[in-house]
């Protein structure tokens, strides 16, 4: 059976000025997958992800999520969400507080958030810890809260733009398995994107390379490895 297609990307392109940084990108996730997308700094990986995440307007094409235009979306409504390398945590707020915050606009009672905010701290490894101040947690467990964060809203679809880059190397390795049995476990389409071939190959269902704002080949990791569609490619994965 054909699984169905969460988010459609159809002939996305975005120009700055008379800089092209996305050139007609045609791509279809499915619902559940782990989907990474890769290329070298500058190919136009977050502008591809904040046009999906309807932060930024496509010049020309359209992004549909479950088959609804972004184009009519309301900021409040957007069926994604999105967790950057910053974490952008509130240093202010504890644990807990950081988690319900984005539940404010969903009109719930301080009963109901803090409930909804302990049970994604369970999902997330970090049960109980929800009295902490930010300022006592590790680097791990900072991108937990933040991952806690962005799923606590029940996205559709949930956006990561190089989550891991602010880890060092062994923390990065364990939370590559974490980050792809959470995503298991809430069962929702993961989109990341990141410039560590590694880390796509290790935890994706599929990936796509860009390079020049050009999506040059969409592929399951292995396929990737074995069948590179050029030298360009062939040469990014094994570098
Ligand atoms: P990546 O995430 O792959 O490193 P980006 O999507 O951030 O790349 O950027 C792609 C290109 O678009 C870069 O050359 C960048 O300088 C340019 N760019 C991104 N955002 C803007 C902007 N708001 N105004 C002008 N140029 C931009
Ligand atoms: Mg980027």
């Amino acid at each position: 059976m054909q699984k169905t297609t969460a988010v459609d990307i159809c002939n996305v392109s975005k120009s700055f000025g008379s800089f092209q940084a996305v050139q007609n990108v045609n791509l279809a996730l499915k619902e559940g997958e782990f989907f990474s997308l890769l290329g070298p700094s500058g190919c136009g990986k977050s502008t591809l992800l904040r046009m999906i995440a309807g932060f930024e307007k496509p010049t020309s094409g359209d992004v549909e999520i479950y088959g609804a235009s972004m184009k009519n979306v309301e900021a409040n409504h957007r069926p994604t969400n999105m967790v950057f390398q910053s974490y952008a945590i509130f240093p202010h707020l504890n644990i807990a507080e950081n988690i319900a915050f984005g539940l404010a606009k969903l009109g719930l009672s301080k009963a109901q958030k803090m409930a909804k905010a302990g049970e994604m701290l369970e999902k997330v490894g970090l049960a109980g810890l929800g009295k902490r101040a930010v300022n006592e947690l590790s680097g791990g467990q900072r991108q937990r809260v933040a991952l806690a964060r962005a799923l606590v809203l029940e996205p559709k679809v949930l956006l990561l733009d190089e989550p891991m880059s602010a880890l060092d190397k062994k923390l990065r390795e364990q939370m590559q398995m974490e980050l792809r049995q959470l995503q298991r476990a809430v069962g929702i389409t993961f989109l990341m994107v990141t410039h560590d071939q590694h880390e796509a190959m290790t935890i994706s269902d599929r990936c796509g390379v860009m390079f020049n704002g050009k999506l040059a080949q969409v592929a399951e990791p292995q396929e990737l490895y074995q069948k590179p569609i050029n030298k360009t490619v062939a040469n990014f994965i094994g570098g």
